[in-house]
């Protein structure tokens, strides 16, 4: 039995039974079973139960926002427009259905063509941050190609998933089309990437995990896409309206706690700007409100466990220059506030390892060399921004950056028409827009003979 706790108020807000291992292979035949009747039913009623899904999420949204915040301490907007987006994602890809299709290939002797077919069972192992939006976007891409899924949720964050799953079997879907799996990922979540019965995993979480789903994967030839860890950079030269900039640029390192993949931990200013970004940066930190999720006024809840808290917390060095200018509530829950670190060792493990919270740090240079030197000395590549008002050096910095996405004069990273996903250790393959397609279908060749 786990207990789901509100990080806010440590109120337990559930108690579930993980699913036993036994079960495992029913699941996934029943999974089976459904994916072999929703791949042969006309295009049609793929698209309509895809839509239905959306229309059940947007009818549904408040309350599955409320959930989202309850369980992972975000503030309410944030889960608003994350549970609005879950919506559109279904919407996109049940437009995407008749848009995606194979090409024809001039040969010698006949005529080539290539489809894409579904892989089978895919399963979704998804992150405690964004438990619901992230777990979305793999599950519409899976089953608009003709997939069925079975997700398994982080074991701290599983209550949107779960209420998710509950209002789609009002969706007129195939029984078994979309299953949860409850559990702790060495153990359930094991169980997914060895079974011969699954195709494919996809998985959202730490570099670590990644490494050892990959590695289990292996042993079945599954296909994976993997969606793991960050240490994104933000480049601001001396040219960029720094006002702007300095607002921004605290959403980008400290929205969901800074509990983000995409969080722009590393702000690096070019010199001459340095101390004057630092002072608008404090300023902007200075007036963001740490408290109840629910309150609309919030703009950064807690962090999302105890556990979590601690990590966090031990990267705050006693050598470090750390500036903390706003407060955060001392009662139940697991609170932090934002903290600031100036100009540390580039060296230092502040710098380097991913801290998945709300600590950001502050580094000078010297010119745009060494900017791109700077942002790409880490083994993660998932993300990133450059402000600037010269555009050739805006184009320069984005090819130089070593990351799978790029904002200039912006601090965003997803967008559901646009392909996203990682570098180097941040991952391996692409969600999101028509691109995540390739990555849940198989490419069939087919080749017909013209001689007589
Ligand atoms: P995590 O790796 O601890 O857990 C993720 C999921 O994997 C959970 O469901 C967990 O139960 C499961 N799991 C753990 N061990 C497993 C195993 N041996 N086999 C199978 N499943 C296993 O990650 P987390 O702490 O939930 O999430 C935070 C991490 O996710 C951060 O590193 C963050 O950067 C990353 N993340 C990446 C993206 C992206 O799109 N690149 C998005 C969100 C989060």
């Amino acid at each position: 039995m786990s207990l789901i706790v509100n990080p806010s108020t440590l109120a337990v807000i559930a108690e579930l039974r993980d699913t036993p291992l036994a079960l495992v292979d029913d699941v996934v035949e029943r999974a089976q079973r459904a994916q072999r009747t929703w791949a042969r039913l006309p295009q049609r009623s793929r698209i309509d139960g895809l839509r239905r899904i959306a229309e059940l999420v947007r009818a549904n949204s408040e309350e599955l926002a409320r959930i989202e915040t309850s369980n992972v301490g975000k503030p309410i907007g944030a889960s608003r427009a994350e549970v609005s987006m879950v919506a559109d994602t279904f919407d996109y890809y049940a437009g995407a259905i008749d848009k995606f299709f194979g090409q024809t290939i001039p040969v010698d002797g006949g005529m080539d063509f290539t489809v894409h077919e579904p892989i089978g069972v895919v399963a979704v192992i998804a992150p405690w941050n964004f438990p619901l939006a992230i777990a979305a976007w793999n599950v519409a891409a899976a089953i608009a190609c003709g997939n069925s899924v079975i997700v398994k949720p982080a074991e701290i964050t599983p209550l949107s998933i779960c209420k998710f799953g509950e209002l789609i079997s009002n969706a007129d879907l195939p029984d078994g089309l979309f299953q949860v799996v409850l559990g702790k990922g060495p153990i359930v979540g094991t169980a997914l990437t060895e079974h011969p019965g699954i195709g494919k995993i996809s998985f959202t979480g730490s570099t670590e995990t990644g490494q050892t789903i990959m590695r289990s994967a292996a042993g079945t030839m599954k296909r994976v896409t993997l969606e793991l860890g960050g240490k994104s950079a933000a480049v601001i030269f001396e040219d960029a309206d720094l006002e702007r900039v300095a607002v921004e640029s605290t959403g980008a390192v400290f929205g969901n706690s800074g509990q983000d993949c995409c969080a722009r931990s590393r702000i690096l200013v070019e010199r001459g700007a340095y101390d004057e970004f630092v002072k608008l940066f404090t300023s902007a930190t200075g007036s963001m409100v740490v408290g109840d999720p629910l309150d609309a006024a919030t703009t950064m809840g807690p962090l999302v466990s105890g556990n979590h808290l601690d990590k966090v917390e031990s990267f705050l060095d006693i050598e470090l220059d750390v500036v903390a200018p706003t407060e955060a509530p001392t009662g139940p829950g697991h609170w932090m506030s934002p903290h600031i670190v100036l100009n540390p060792p580039r060296d230092h493990r502040v710098v380097r390892e991913e801290i998945f919270g709300p600590i950001v740090t502050i580094i000078p240079f010297d010119d745009e060399a060494d900017a791109i030197t700077l942002a790409n000395d880490t083994i993660f590549g998932l993300s990133g921004s450059v402000w600037t008002r010269d555009v050739g050096r805006a184009i320069r910095v984005s090819r130089g950056l070593e990351t799978g996405s790029i904002s200039v004069n912006s601090s965003t990273s997803v967008r559901l028409q646009a392909p996203f996903g990682g570098f180097k250790q941040s991952g391996m393959g692409r969600e999101l827009g028509m691109t995540a397609l390739d990555g849940y279908t198989e490419l069939k060749n087919i080749f017909i003979s013209t001689d007589g």
